[in-house]
């Protein structure tokens, strides 16, 4: 079969494999999700359920419907100090996922490089992959998962067109500081760099600095894509619905890329996300208390293991050393405590070259499952060493 060479070059996620192998083990507690496990909110799901009664099935604008762009521009201006015009600067993609992908298509050339901190987000790089262009991963296990300004110098060439920053970041849940992203700024300043904010997480962050976007650093409005969506903050993973914050004459060339892929956002689920943007201010709190409390169990556990743990401050996930510290690599460790103890985590190799040593846990679940699972570690753990 003839394929597309970049098609055929890029694979399924690590985390996808995974989560199939842990199907074979009914028994065993699976720590491996990337969604959070509270329903969507109950004025959202009305919402949609009156949009289908009220026969709101039809194409929508190919931006999404204004009004819901309307309430986004007043949603994240709130949140994060963003300020983006909803009829030029803001599109209604299909997730964040599909955010990223019309951003990089509109953006990358092939032989164009793309700097990502990492371990990272595996959903990246197979855009990159596929536009022909190289993802350039840097090491940031040495400095907490944060990328240094220095690191960034360093990795910057002639070629490099994209920055992805994600904050808080998947698989480590480590945020960037204000001072953080203005230290960044200042290396991107007078280079032609973009960068990709991935703020998919900003509503589920315990630091006691509020998330800042680089976007609202000075003079890194012009070249900011804002990646937003509803995945996480509203636990709406399947509704599929994310944001691009733009300048709007980027903006305009996405929304050709957009019309050419999926034409719009689903109409219901743009009821539902009008909805959510409207009146659902205060819908990730119960879910960041109980992430926070989460987060201080693992946090706690791997502590009292010895296992080095960089502390997350955000999402739901917690990024240990625990294959090297247990004298394994990854896929072993992940492999074994699946078959051994019973629990599913991810191998950090899934996460790109700098996760190998590492295994993400995702602790978006009760608080008694998690518990059982730590119990299962930390056995698991305590025979070995
Ligand atoms: N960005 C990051 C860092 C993620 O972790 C995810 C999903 O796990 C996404 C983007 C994609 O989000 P969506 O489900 O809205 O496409």
């Amino acid at each position: 079969m003839q394929l597309h060479s970049r098609t055929a070059d890029i694979q399924i996620s690590g985390i996808r494999k995974f989560t199939e192998l842990v199907k074979r083990y009914p028994d065993a507690i699976s720590l491996t999700i990337g969604q959070p496990h509270f329903p969507t909110p109950q004025h959202i799901r009305e919402a949609a359920q009156r949009a289908i009664a009220e026969g709101y099935t039809v194409y929508t604008p190919n931006r999404g419907e204004l009004a819901l762009r309307q309430a986004v521009a007043a949603y994240y201006q709130r949140l994060l100090g963003h300020d983006y015009q909803p009829d030029s600067e803001i599109l209604v993609t299909v997730g964040a996922t599909h955010a990223l992908d019309i951003a990089m298509r509109t953006l990358l050339q092939p032989g164009d490089e793309v700097i990502v901190p990492a371990p990272a987000y595996p959903g990246y790089e197979g855009i990159v992959t596929l536009m022909g262009a190289k993802t350039v991963y840097v090491d940031t296990a040495r400095d907490g998962f944060r990328l240094t300004p220095e690191a960034l110098a360093g990795a910057l060439s002639a070629r490099s067109k994209i920055l992805i920053l994600a904050s808080p970041a998947n698989p480590t849940g480590v945020q960037y500081s204000r001072a953080d992203v203005e230290a960044l700024a200042s290396v991107l300043r007078g280079t032609d760099v973009w960068v990709i904010s991935d703020e998919i997480y900003a509503e589920l962050s315990f630091a006691k600095e509020p998330v800042t976007s680089i976007a609202t650093v000075d003079g890194m409005r012009e070249r900011t894509v804002v990646i937003q969506g509803l995945s996480k903050s509203h636990s709406m993973t399947g509704w599929r619905i994310g944001f691009t914050l733009a300048p709007a004459n980027l903006t305009d060339e996405f929304v050709k890329v957009l019309q050419y892929s999926v034409t719009c956002a689903s109409s219901v689920s743009q009821h539902a996300a009008l909805e959510a943007m409207r009146h659902g201010a205060d819908d990730a709190r119960p879910m960041r208390e109980a992430y926070r409390r989460n987060r201080d169990r693992v946090v706690e556990t791997f502590r009292r293991l010895g296992i080095p743990l960089v502390e997350p401050t955000g999402a739901f996930y917690a990024f240990p050393h625990i294959a090297a510290a247990l004298g394994m690599d990854s896929q072993t460790l992940c492999d074994r405590l699946l078959s051994e103890a019973r629990v599913a985590i991810i191998p950090g190799d899934a996460f790109g070259p700098h996760g190998e040593g590492y295994a993400r846990l995702s602790y978006a679940c009760d608080e008694g499952v998690l518990d059982e699972a730590l119990r299962r570690i930390e056995t698991f753990v305590q025979s070995r060493m």
